[in-house]
């Protein structure tokens, strides 16, 4: 069984200023030092994978982007400035989407084929996502936790990678996130928060569980292997934001320093390929069409 490795690309500083310190402004080079760490590791492990790219990151450091597809992963797509699918019209959903995905293919020369929405943002309520990536060009999502999350999720989604046929008509391949069953609830297993704070051998049991059915999902983000970011800058926000700003990046911090070893312990004990050669694999027919 081959399974997914998908990193999604983004700067934590960037993101985490605009989402809770009401700052905006470019990526760091931060998120260029970390997803070079990322691929100096898949480069000594000999694996491959799927990089999904914010449109800002790949503007602000087209060479990234370019070394990336030089080293032999796939580039996808995660959006433009990292905002989630309900926050968006589907107009300037389209817009993002298209944007990142023209730009990135403009510095790699090669057609991008897939998406991950950020804070995998597609549930019922943001279906028609799903019709504008189809309409847009995309041949797979991958982006549906199949759970009932607090902040995301579609519960009862089908879990397997399957061809959808959307009510307009479009055609796009699902590649839901890996859940496993605990005591009678479906979880969330194979990456982010859940790698960083579960002990490595569960990550790998949950692997193991997710494998008789199918290829699991890996993901993680270039910032959750930086130990020391710069500290957080609260004076201008009033006492409860900045708390709220504080305790999550706490959150944030916990256990980065288990991430890089708990990487290097799943490369070893599984297989891992781009995502795109995952599909192929469970539908040979789609991945054929969608290169011809
Ligand atoms: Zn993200």
């Amino acid at each position: 069984m081959i399974n997914a490795l998908t990193i999604d690309v983004e700067d934590y500083q960037n993101v985490f200023a605009r989402d809770w310190l009401e700052r905006d402004g470019p990526p760091t080079d931060a998120v260029v030092t970390n997803t070079r760490r990322l691929l100096g590791l898949f480069a000594e492990a000999e694996v491959r994978g799927t990089f999904f790219v914010l449109g800002e990151v790949a503007e602000g450091f087209p060479q990234l982007i370019r070394d990336i597809a030089s080293a032999g992963h796939e580039l996808g797509v995660h959006g433009y400035y990292h905002r989630q699918v309900f926050k968006l019209t589907p107009e300037t959903f389209r817009k993002e989407v298209a944007d990142a995905k023209a730009r990135i293919e403009g510095l790699i020369g090669c057609a991008v084929m897939g998406h991950r929405a950020p804070a995998f943002s597609i549930m019922p309520d943001t279906r028609w996502a799903l019709e504008v990536l189809a309409d847009v060009g995309f041949r797979y999502d991958s982006s549906i936790f199949p759970i009932a999350g607090r902040r995301y999720g579609w519960p009862g989604f089908r879990p397997d990678i399957h061809r959808m046929t959307l009510e307009g008509g479009g055609k796009i391949i699902e590649v839901p996130l890996s859940t496993v069953s605990v005591l009678g609830r479906k979880l969330p297993s194979c990456g982010g928060g859940y790698l960083r704070h579960f002990p490595g051998f569960v990550t790998r049991w949950a692997f193991r569980q997710v494998q008789r059915a199918r290829p699991a999902v890996l993901y993680m983000h270039p910032y959750e292997i930086e130990l020391s970011p710069p500290d957080i800058e609260t004076s201008h926000l009033d006492a409860e934001a900045a708390h709220r700003a504080k305790r999550f990046h706490r959150l944030q911090l916990r256990n980065r320093h288990t991430v890089e070893p708990k990487i290097r312990a799943l490369l070893s004990a599984f297989q891992f390929a781009p995502m795109r050669e995952v599909i192929e694999q469970v539908l040979p027919n789609d991945a054929e069409r969608a290169a011809g």
